[in-house]
């Protein structure tokens, strides 16, 4: 039977963000050059609110709207690592460490596989841990539905904690 006070925790979270002209695209953190970029009340970084989500759920602690309401005006266009960084931060409260984290972008536009090592750096960067345990996984949906015709970009992502209280 696995101690109480060691407990491996694993959480998922999901995001889809409309894709319009006349803003930034910022995914994990990362800004790429694209005609069009993510509508969101905060940069709508449709990664990094996944996984603030995947952290949240790994925790038990409820979603990022919870936390973070798109009703609040102090996240307007906020940075999303603000997100990422309350979770951390509740990650440490619970004594957990990051055991790793893997992403599924999918967008239809722009190509990402260019742009997946730098994101995955990034994100190793914002989680503080070692780029070994991050994966960052891209994929089109094929012309198919409103992310396949370029509308909209949406992100899974998982984590592991480990040593969680
Ligand atoms: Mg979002």
């Amino acid at each position: 039977m696995v101690p109480c006070h060691a407990m491996n925790r694993i959480g998922i979270g999901y995001d889809l963000h409309r894709l319009v002209a006349d803003r930034p695209l910022i995914l994990g953190g990362v800004h790429i050059d694209h005609a069009k970029g993510l509508l969101g009340h905060s940069d709508a970084d449709v990664v990094l609110h996944a996984l603030t989500d995947a952290l949240l759920g790994a925790l038990g602690q409820g979603d990022i709207g919870d936390l973070f309401p798109d009703t609040d005006a102090q996240w307007k266009d906020a940075d999303s690592r603000v997100f990422i960084e309350e979770a951390l931060r509740r990650v440490a409260q619970a004594g957990g460490t990051i055991v790793n984290a893997d992403v599924i972008i999918h967008a239809q536009e722009p190509k990402l596989g260019p742009h997946k090592a730098t994101i995955c750096a990034r994100l190793a960067e914002l989680l503080t841990i070692d780029a070994s345990r991050v994966n960052v996984k891209a994929t089109t949906n094929e012309g198919l539905d409103a992310i396949g015709r370029g509308e909209a970009i949406a992100c899974w992502a998982a984590v592991a904690l480990c040593d969680c209280r």
